[in-house]
């Protein structure tokens, strides 16, 4: 059985868990589905996600609870690791100024460059449909069309490095990459009634 933990320290942890619950129950799959609030709880998981809230905050409380190198430590073992919005800018290798400025504590796990709130400072919220091309995996094959991108003060990758993989656009700008079992989003897959991204995510698991 998979084992997936949502680090719920600050964010919209529950939207996240709901939907990857959904997500199993529509892929057929028992996933255990938990809400992680300490280092130990991050032990024996084969899929972590880093939820939206509030890239500064959910960043240093990964340092507070010690769960930095257990999250590595999960990569390195072959676990997938989800960031969506905040959880989007801690896995960046880089950020705009307001990430040192703001003091965001980012993991440095895949090779991009985010500006933290690049839309943010033109429009707080939108939802326009961003275009997906999913590549086959183990159990999924391969999904190309329209998702409905919910973006609440969203980041914008502003370098994407060689090897990462853009897996989703808004018009012509990446919102989505992978590079290994990391996958980032500048968007929210937890907020719209569609499980399509976290079955991705699962699906990731067999590979
Ligand atoms: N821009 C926010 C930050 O810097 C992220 C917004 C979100 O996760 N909805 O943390």
């Amino acid at each position: 059985m998979k084992r997936v933990g949502v680090i719920g320290l600050q964010g919209d942890v529950e939207e996240h868990i709901l939907q990857t619950r959904r997500a199993a129950e529509e892929a057929g799959e028992s996933v255990d589905v938990r809400w992680v609030r300490s280092r130990e709880e991050l032990e024996d998981l084969n899929g972590i996600i880093i939820p939206g809230g509030e890239s500064t905050t959910i960043s240093r409380l990964i340092d507070k609870f010690r769960m930095r190198d257990e999250i590595f430590r999960i990569r390195e073992e072959g676990g997938v690791i989800m960031g969506t919005c905040a959880g989007c800018i801690i896995l960046a290798a880089e950020g705009d100024e307001t990430v040192e400025i703001k003091g965001v504590r980012l993991l440095k796990m895949l090779d991009v460059k985010v500006d933290r709130n690049a839309f943010g400072r033109q429009r707080e919220s939108f939802e326009a449909p961003v275009h997906l091309v999913l590549p086959p995996t183990g159990g999924f094959g391969g999904w190309e069309g329209d998702f409905p991108g919910v973006f609440i003060r969203a980041p914008r990758f502003i370098r994407v490095g060689e090897g990462v993989e853009v897996l989703g656009w808004l018009g012509e700008e990446p919102v989505m990459v992978k590079a290994g079992r990391v996958l980032s989003l500048t968007f929210h897959p937890e907020l719209t009634e569609e499980t399509l991204l976290h079955r991705y995510f699962l699906s990731l698991m067999d590979e």
